[in-house]
């Protein structure tokens, strides 16, 4: 009988693990994505969102026609509550849906309640509707201009899109004719500037510092935020931060309808995997990309994640892939790639500058890495973007 496979989201993980099956199996197989959201989204243009160099619909396309095209069937419903014992997920309404294999590739919800007054005072960026609420308080900014925090709370692991937004801003401003008049502050859990989650980088320490004097941007890191009021955030070791705007990266957490799933989920709601991707309870369910949980190999004084960027979340779909279509064909899953040793590869982008950061492996211990500075970078980020949209619009997933 023809395998189920199920998939759960349909942006990077999603798109890369259910075309990657059907592509290898072909008839052999039915593939069903059932997914909250109608469009892709490319993540990492959001920090353009509230600057207006990007309108949430520049970086979105429908994914329904993409997977049409590949033969999948496409459900845009959210899964509700997985029921791994009986290999079936029921979707929001009440729909059972019943698999051989499922893959989570669900993503993350953001924790907005981790630091007191987030919610009513500060902004964030990390999905479309807060990266336009952003946009608003931005253009608000602009009218009247005043101090700007710009930072990460303690448990946050998105430290990349925090310096692209603050490298980002400090451009605006010097575009804006204000920057004299604006004091940039970034606020931050990792224990040194430049640790971005990953305990660093050769040089990233010495080049964010220079990056900052250049910029006049004053940085507190090794920090946690206490709370925010409409004025200050509150820092818990007594210092206060003034800011008229603030953009915050706050922590994530696992979507409800995994969270729940307490078989297979650590404390955040992020799935326990394998280094197949399959969970360690359950051979035939498997979890990618930002949903799956990645333990840091190093600790901080203020809890600080590992990001989980979009090269990773490719690999770790494509090793699911894999194993899934090894199971199908009566084999072994034994395809393996550890997190920690897949290839660090990412653009930090400056507004009209950046530096890509280049690594054998995500996260230390590392034969090679290294830091390249320069406009370039800016050109690569909008060219990626493009490049992006286009694969997965396209459906070109063996492609890198
Ligand atoms: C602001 C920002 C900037 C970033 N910048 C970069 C960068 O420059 N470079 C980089 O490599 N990475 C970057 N990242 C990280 C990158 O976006 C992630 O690695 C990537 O989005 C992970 O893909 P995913 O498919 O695991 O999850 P997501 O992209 O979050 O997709 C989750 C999918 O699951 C669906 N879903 C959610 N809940 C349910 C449910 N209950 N049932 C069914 N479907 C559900 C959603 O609709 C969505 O389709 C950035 C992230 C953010 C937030």
């Amino acid at each position: 009988m023809r395998k189920k496979v199920l998939v759960l989201g349909s942006n990077f993980g999603g798109v890369t693990a259910a075309i990657s099956i059907k592509n290898r199996l072909k008839g052999d197989v039915d593939v069903t994505v059932l997914s909250v959201s109608s469009k892709f989204l490319y993540t990492p243009s959001l920090i353009w969102v509230p600057f207006g160099g990007r309108k949430v619909e520049d970086i979105t396309f429908e994914v329904a026609p993409t997977f049409a095209a590949h033969g999948i069937e496409f459900v845009q419903k959210g899964a509700a509550k997985l029921e791994p014992d009986l290999n079936q997920v029921i979707d929001t309404a009440g729909t059972v849906h019943s698999y051989d294999y499922l893959v989570i590739a669900t993503g993350t919800q953001v924790d907005l309640n981790r630091v007191d007054g987030f919610k009513e005072n500060a902004t964030t960026i990390v999905n479309p509707d807060a990266a336009n609420r952003s946009a608003e308080a931005w253009r608000k900014f602009l009218r009247d201009p005043g101090d700007i925090v710009i930072g990460a709370t303690q448990g946050a692991n998105c430290f990349g899109a925090a310096y692209e937004y603050l490298f980002n801003a400090s451009y605006q401003l010097r575009k804006a004719g204000i920057k004299k008049q604006v004091k940039l502050n970034y606020v931050t859990s990792e224990p040194y500037l430049g640790h971005f989650g990953i305990d660093g980088m050769p040089t990233g320490k010495f080049m964010v510092d220079m990056f900052f004097k250049k910029e006049n941007i004053t940085g507190y890191s090794n920090v946690a935020m206490d709370h925010i009021d409409k004025d200050n955030v509150h820092l818990s070791d007594g210092r206060d931060v003034p800011f008229k705007y603030a953009m915050i990266i706050a922590p994530f957490l696992g979507v409800e309808a995994v969270k729940s799933c307490e078989k297979i989920v650590n404390a955040n709601g992020f799935v326990d995997v394998r280094d197949t991707y399959q969970t360690k309870a359950y051979d035939n369910v498997y979890a990618v990309g930002t949903a799956a949980a990645v333990a840091a190999p190093y600790t901080t004084p203020v809890a600080t994640g590992v990001p989980k960027t979009g090269y990773p979340t490719d690999t770790m779909a494509k090793v699911a892939a894999e194993n899934i279509v090894s199971q199908i064909q009566g084999k072994p899953a034994t395809k393996e790639q550890a997190f920690g040793e897949i290839p660090a590869l990412c653009i930090m982008d400056a507004g009209n500058n950046g530096i890509s950061l280049l690594g054998d492996h995500m996260l230390k211990p590392r034969k090679a890495a290294i830091l390249i500075p320069g406009p370039q970078n800016h050109a690569m980020k909008i060219a990626l973007e493009k490049y992006m949209l286009w694969k997965n619009k396209g459906g070109y997933v063996r492609l890198p």
